[in-house]
């Protein structure tokens, strides 16, 4: 009988080969820097990308990297002790952006945007410089529904986060292998294998109390109606385009209405067969 450890690890690697091959996120030949924090998200990312090396299709290099962003106290060695044990190809990197983020955001706001712009910014230059192919992120389901909500509710967009997409700087191609899997399952099998949760709070910043408002309100549901995410995740998977109002797309889906007049002597828009869903482009610009 497999143990819980086991069968979350076949669950987990089934939804990242899904997500994977939906995607073509990896090629033949791919070098990828894969980026841990220390969150339970990325060490899961680490660990299943190198069991899926093993027995992939293609041969590709992994290459994982942590930043020490310089906060007070930061454990990094608890990580780098942790992929030297377990024979990771791993590196450090010292930037210290804690010391420019709390120079320029005054004091009672949130350091987050900052901080990750520039962390963003450090692993592009740092791919490159590595030659890496891709950069896989360890964004997963619950961060992509929530991404979902806080656009609708709050941006007034209709988007989440694209699996893959080709960086602003038109070199640098983001991967988020784990888009297909649960946060819960991710959690309990960060404890069954005991990877060492660095903390994430020695920066001091505030969380981002809007997207842990649109988790609760998840949950919230997912507890009323058990498969709510699931039905939320199929959704972003089974997309209506004529049934949404964006001209633009319109446009670039084929669907641009017709004349006018032909409509009224037609007394028709856009016959029925046309509206059909097509699917949308995953491979997107950053936005
Ligand atoms: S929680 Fe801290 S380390 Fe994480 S993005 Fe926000 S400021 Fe940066």
């Amino acid at each position: 009988m497999q143990s819980e450890s086991e069968v979350l690890e076949r669950k987990l690697s089934r939804a990242m080969g899904r997500a994977l091959g939906d995607f073509s996120m990896i090629s033949e030949g791919d070098r990828i820097l894969v980026a841990v924090s220390g969150g339970k998200d990325s060490y899961t990312m680490a660990y299943l990308l190198r069991l899926f090396q093993r027995k992939a299709p293609v041969n590709f290099e992994i290459e994982v990297v942590n930043i020490d962003q310089g906060h007070p106290g930061y454990p990094g060695h608890l990580l780098a002790d942790y992929m030297e044990r377990e024979g990771y190809p791993f590196r450090m990197v010292r930037e210290d952006t804690y010391k420019i983020v709390t120079e320029k955001i005054p004091e009672g706001k949130t350091f987050c945007s900052l901080c990750s712009r520039l962390r963003r910014g450090i692993l592009y230059s740092l791919a490159q410089e590595l030659g890496c192919t891709k950069i896989a992120l360890g964004h997963h389901r619950d961060d992509v529904l929530q991404t979902l909500l806080l656009n609708l509710l709050f941006a007034g967009k209709l988007g989440a986060m694209p699996p893959k997409l080709l960086a602003d700087d038109g070199k640098n191609v983001v991967i988020r292998p784990l888009v297909f899997c649960a946060e819960d399952e991710i959690r309990r099998f960060s404890e069954l294998k005991e990877f060492p949760i660095l903390p994430c709070d020695l920066c001091g910043s505030q969380e981002n109390l809007q997207r842990k408002r649109m988790g609760r309100l998840i949950d919230d549901l997912e507890r009323e109606t058990p498969g709510t995410k699931q039905i939320m995740l199929a959704a972003l998977r089974n997309v209506k385009p004529s049934q949404l109002l964006d001209s633009g797309l319109w446009k670039t889906m084929g669907l641009a209405v017709a004349d006018e007049r032909e409509e009224q002597r037609e007394g028709t828009l856009v016959p029925e067969s046309r509206l059909r869903s097509k699917a949308s482009t995953p491979w997107v610009s950053e936005g």
